[in-house]
């Protein structure tokens, strides 16, 4: 498939003299972790997604979360204080509903782990969704019963299903994975709307599908296709949709958001209101390496500081990391400001460990949850891609307000 994002250089933590919302015409924005954790809004980002609208800025919704249908997304969105409508919204469920679609005949069963919504998104595209029975825990066949949910089908409850869906539930059980090792080991097409194995709570990260997906792998010893992001397809979509001429990927993983932008080319920012931390960034792949880095939504309303090369390290604003091992982070400011050079210096230097030259670094240090002194963690080898004694592009103009709040 040819991605329809227009190929552009991305580079890794960049600055924008102008704020994000003006530079991009389309935001392309993940949403647990980002727009909601679970059933709340992320503080502030509806009035921050109202002000990006108000300055030009359109707004699309790619969500690998597969537990609702478009519909019932954009209806929690609108009520959250974010007005969406179903055209806006693309979850890795439409995909991988289109994926088995396209690959099967009209009508062939397919094996769901996975909420009714999903189940939906199948039906709708003329498949036949069934479920795992439930009146055999231990004998060699479990029950598949029919799609409706509610009763069962007479001589279809054994019959074969031609393909194993997986999407994000957090009603999926025991019988419900046995069921899909066992369709996978007798031949059915396994197909997983995401590989994340985490999702966001505002108790901290809890089991995502892919954690689900892990168990039929290790179980059946199979592979899955994966249809969610990073895989460039929802990306693309949306830009189909929207019409983007200049998009921008917001998202809280490296993974999946991150990694999925850099794919099509397109440029992306992190926000670390979801799973991301900030030692994760320090320990980021290159292929993970967000274009900016932002605390919340806020940042598409404001300029982004640069980071500089300079004779001893690296600089941003009043922050300064000199190189070496460990590394030293002096200066005053914000911590998010630290972390823009810290990530650079890392990045550039495959040094992981990190000192605090004075007072105010130590205490950007622990405001971030970056251990002093201490090996973050590895970088993969070879993973330098920018020298720290290169001037590379100048400091940004900085009349705007930055995103240093
Ligand atoms: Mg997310």
């Amino acid at each position: 498939m040819t991605p329809a994002v227009p190929a552009v250089p991305v580079m890794a933590l960049t600055g924008s003299s102008r704020p994000l919302a003006q530079l991009y015409d389309v935001a392309l924005l993940d949403l647990d972790g980002v727009v909601y954790l679970g059933a709340e809004a992320v503080p502030g980002a509806a009035e921050h997604l109202a002000a990006a609208v108000g300055m030009g800025m359109r707004l699309g919704f790619v969500t690998n979360n597969a537990a609702r249908s478009g519909r019932r997304v954009a209806e929690k969105l609108t009520r959250l204080g974010v007005p969406a409508e179903p055209t806006q919204v693309i979850t890795s469920g439409q995909t991988a509903a289109r994926v088995l679609a396209q690959r099967l005949p009209p009508g062939a069963r397919v094996l769901v782990v996975g909420t009714e919504d999903f189940a939906e998104e199948i039906r709708q595209l003329g498949l036949t969704p069934v479920r795992a029975g439930t009146e055999s825990v231990t004998g060699s066949v479990d029950g598949l019963l029919p799609g409706s949910l509610t009763g069962s089908v007479p001589g279809a409850a054994t019959a074969p299903v031609a393909a194993v869906v997986q999407g994000y539930s957090p009603d999926t059980g025991w019988r419900d994975l046995a069921a899909a090792c066992r369709a996978v080991r007798a031949g059915a097409w396994w197909v997983a709307a995401n590989g994340d194995l985490t999702v966001p709570s505002v108790d901290g990260p809890l089991p995502g599908n892919g954690a689900f997906v892990d168990v039929v792998r290790r179980t059946t010893g199979s592979q899955p296709l994966i249809t969610g992001k990073p895989e460039p397809s929802m990306h693309t979509e949306c830009v189909d949709r929207t019409g983007a001429k200049r998009p921008l990927v917001v998202g809280d993983r490296m993974d999946t958001d991150i990694e999925g932008a850099a794919r099509v080319g397109c440029p992306s920012m992190i926000v670390l209101t979801g799973v991301t931390s900030p030692v994760d960034l320090l320990g980021a792949a290159p292929h993970h390496r967000p274009t900016y880095l932002a605390a919340d939504l806020s940042a598409l309303l404001c300029a982004h500081p640069d980071v500089r090369g300079t004779s001893t390290g690296w600089s941003c604003l009043s922050w300064a990391v000199g190189a070496g091992e460990p590394l030293s982070l002096s200066g005053t400011g914000q911590p998010l400001d630290a972390l823009r050079v810290l990530c650079v210096a890392t990045w550039d230097s495959g040094v992981t460990s990190v000192c605090a030259a004075d007072a105010e670094a130590a205490e950007a240090l622990e405001s971030l949850g970056i251990p002093q002194c201490g090996t973050t963690r590895p970088a993969a080898p070879g993973t330098s891609t920018r020298r720290h004694h290169e001037s590379g592009h100048s400091r940004q103009n900085n009349e705007q307000e930055t995103c240093s709040s």
